[in-house]
């Protein structure tokens, strides 16, 4: 009899609305594995606020080891702007996962779900992940942003050849296999950071040159944010340095339906990372009010990943499930059907039980 394969995730569930949409995503995962015969064995790892209450840091070095040990991580978001200053990990625990673990490429697609007013949108956003204007990642000890003065602040940007080439790379592999317009657009501010985006803009036309059939576009990142907004199914994929990536991803989430839309997957050479693009939502969290659908389609791009790397079939037809049935479930003339942000009166719960009726209706 050949062993049935099982796969190993870490569960760490953040602040605010993560508790509520990474329960969601581990409910709808679970179901699909079993339909697939696929094992799971889910380690839940303390994060966040309710680690450092419990434990004393929001990223306690009992997590980073247990995240060492498992395939790919379920990761929730994290409130990090109101971690206490005493907090060993301030300013931001995601951050330091990135860096720790390399996880340099952020991917977040962009896809038009719910109705048919943007039918067409159908983008990626290849976000440099590990360095740029991120003090918390720039500095192998202590942080990027100091006062010379008590009325200054200097901000380290930090932008390296390596980790232009290989953001440009992902973005590239990514356009051919995608296979859809085969365009790669760099999106940079060269005219006024001319050295830093200078470096960024001749990593990305370097690594053009190995791609022939995939077309380059360069586009300032404020013009490609009003594109964006106007004519977002004009884009392919867009590979730019981090803060830029942050910002353009939540723009272009605006123009499908918002945040609760919006997954995303972290991912280096040996390690990734589900992580929806949105953050904690204080203001809704607890309620039930949050979409579990950017939280539970990360989690499908997480085992894609893992498929990509070393297999099983099942994990691959698990993700697959997961997204048909997510998608399925937006796909309703009853906007009642669906979660407060997209109109509706769903509960995050009952969304995500309409997912799994939907999943377990599916043929095998
Ligand atoms: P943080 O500081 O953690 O980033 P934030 O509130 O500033 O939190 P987001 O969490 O990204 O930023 O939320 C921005 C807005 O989008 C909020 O009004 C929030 O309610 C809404 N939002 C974010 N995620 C979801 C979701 N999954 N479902 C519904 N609404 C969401």
């Amino acid at each position: 009899m050949t062993e049935r394969p099982t796969l190993r995730l870490a569960v760490l569930k953040g602040d605010g609305i993560g508790p509520e949409v990474v329960d969601s995503a581990v409910e709808v995962l679970s179901v699909a594995a079993k339909r697939n015969s696929l094992d799971l064995d889910l380690v839940d790892l303390p994060i966040g606020l309710q680690a450092y209450n419990k434990m004393g840091r929001t990223l306690p070095p009992e997590t980073l080891e247990g995240m060492k040990k498992c395939d790919g991580w379920i990761l929730g978001p994290l409130a990090s702007g109101t971690y206490p200053k005493d907090d060993k990990d301030y300013p931001m625990a995601s951050g330091k996962i990135r860096k720790a673990f390399d996880l340099f490429a952020n991917i977040r697609p962009i896809r038009s779900l719910v109705g048919d007013e943007n039918e067409k949108i159908d983008l990626v956003i290849v976000r440099e992940n590990t360095e740029d204007f991120y003090p918390d990642r720039n500095l192998f000890k202590g942080y990027g942003e100091f006062w010379p003065d008590e009325n200054t602040v200097f901000s380290l940007r930090v932008v390296t050849r390596k980790a232009c080439r290989r953001i440009a790379e992902t973005a590239f592999r990514l356009a051919a296999s995608r296979g859809i317009k085969k365009q790669v657009t760099a999106v940079h501010k060269a005219n006024v950071l001319v050295e830093g985006d200078g470096l960024f803009l001749e990593e990305v036309r370097k690594m053009a040159m190995n791609f022939p059939t995939i077309q380059l576009d360069e586009g300032l990142v404020d013009s490609v944010g009003m594109q964006l907004v106007m004519a977002p199914e004009t884009f392919d994929v867009l590979v730019t340095t981090n803060l830029f990536g942050d910002i353009l991803s939540d723009v272009a989430a605006g123009t499908v339906g918002g945040l609760g839309l919006a997954p995303s997957l972290n991912s280096g050479e040996r390690y990734a990372m589900a992580q929806a693009v949105h953050g904690s939502a204080p203001d809704i969290a607890g309620k039930q009010l949050a979409n579990p659908t950017a939280e539970i389609l990360s989690t499908a791009m997480l085992l894609h990943w893992l498929y990509s790397k070393n297999g099983p079939a099942q994990t691959e037809k698990t993700a697959l499930d997961i997204e048909k049935a997510t998608i399925s479930s937006l796909e309703t003339e009853d906007r009642s059907k669906l979660t407060v942000d997209l109109g509706g009166k769903t509960s995050t719960q009952e969304f995500t039980m309409r997912i799994v009726a939907n999943l377990e209706k599916m043929d095998p």
